[in-house]
């Protein structure tokens, strides 16, 4: 039987809506050209992330332009808004809910990319996630391997702070991403190494433990970091996804368009995958766009 290729919806995008006027560095990529990407990979939709706080970027990507570019393009992008837990007062006890309402009344669909180099569990942040969590809203975070010197939110090896605020707020779906997160998909993750890419064969790690314990955490597929912890084991990626697969979310976070080549890689594997049996149709599905559907709640029949 021939194998028709999912189309997939992408969770974690970043671009630029006034590209040229801006000092870049770590993010460079505007909404047509990924687009361009998009329609040569066969994605259909994705989804903006703003980033706002200053660790790691000079070009901040805003809430009102990054709504501004998905009302451009409303057939193909949706979008998050973006709130560094320290904005307003710099207090653990600041009221974002006007600030919530806004931009959940422009449309935005979620929380994130929260990118602040704060300790995950850092009264700032945990008031942030009482209140989207009150707000029935997902969020997007990136895990920084330590205070200073990245960027994301800050836990130790077997990432017990997250898991304080998995078990603080059980109705939160947290979209955990980044190099620190999927390292822990192996019990050998260690500080030296949970920053790069560790290769090798997988023991089972915290991530499984987490991913069964907490049905809130979900699993944002997006960059090297999650493609290099499925082949660095390939036959426990597909044990891990024939358990977890109903929140594993397909997502690239094309940064530099030029250098990022795991955003095909990852789309060239899923399919592979499935072709091959290696992945079952229905999780293969539920991966490239039936779980964003049904988590960020978006206006899609589950047919493509
Ligand atoms: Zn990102």
């Amino acid at each position: 039987m021939r194998f028709t290729p999912c189309p997939k919806i992408d969770v974690h995008a970043h671009a630029l809506l006034n590209r040229d006027l801006e000092y870049r560095t770590s993010i460079d990529i505007s909404p047509e050209e990924l687009l361009d990407i998009y329609d040569r990979i066969g994605v259909e939709r994705g989804v903006l992330q703003p980033i706002l706080s200053p660790e790691w970027i000079t070009a901040p990507m805003t809430n009102g332009n990054t709504c501004a570019i998905a009302r451009r393009w409303p057939d193909r992008f949706y979008w998050f808004f973006n709130l560094d837990p320290r904005t307003l007062a710099n207090l653990p006890d600041t009221d974002f809910s006007d600030m919530i309402a806004f931009f959940r009344k422009l449309g935005a669909i979620g929380v994130g990319e929260v990118t602040a180099n704060l300790y995950f569990d850092d009264p700032m942040v945990d008031n942030l996630f009482t209140q989207i969590e009150a707000a029935g809203l997902p969020v997007t975070i990136h895990i920084g391997p330590t205070k200073g010197g990245c960027y994301g939110l800050v836990d130790e090896v077997g990432l017990p702070r997250m898991e304080k605020m998995l078990k603080k707020h059980p109705d939160l779906v947290i979209l955990g991403h980044s190099q620190p997160f999927w390292a822990e998909i192996d019990a050998g993750c260690t500080q030296e190494t949970r920053g790069l890419y560790p290769t090798g064969k997988v023991r089972e790690g915290r991530l499984a433990q987490l991913m069964r314990e907490y049905g809130n955490l979900h699993c944002d597929m997006s960059a090297n970091s999650c493609y290099n912890a499925m082949r660095r084991d390939p036959d426990y990626a597909y044990r891990f996804i024939e358990e977890f697969g109903g929140r594993m979310l397909y997502a690239a976070d094309t940064c530099l368009p030029a250098c990022n080549t795991y955003m095909y890689d990852m789309v060239r594997w899923l399919d592979e995958s499935a072709a091959a049996g290696c992945i079952s149709k229905k999780n293969y599905r539920a991966i490239c766009r039936e779980n964003a559907i049904r988590v960020l709640k978006l206006p899609l029949p589950l047919e493509p």
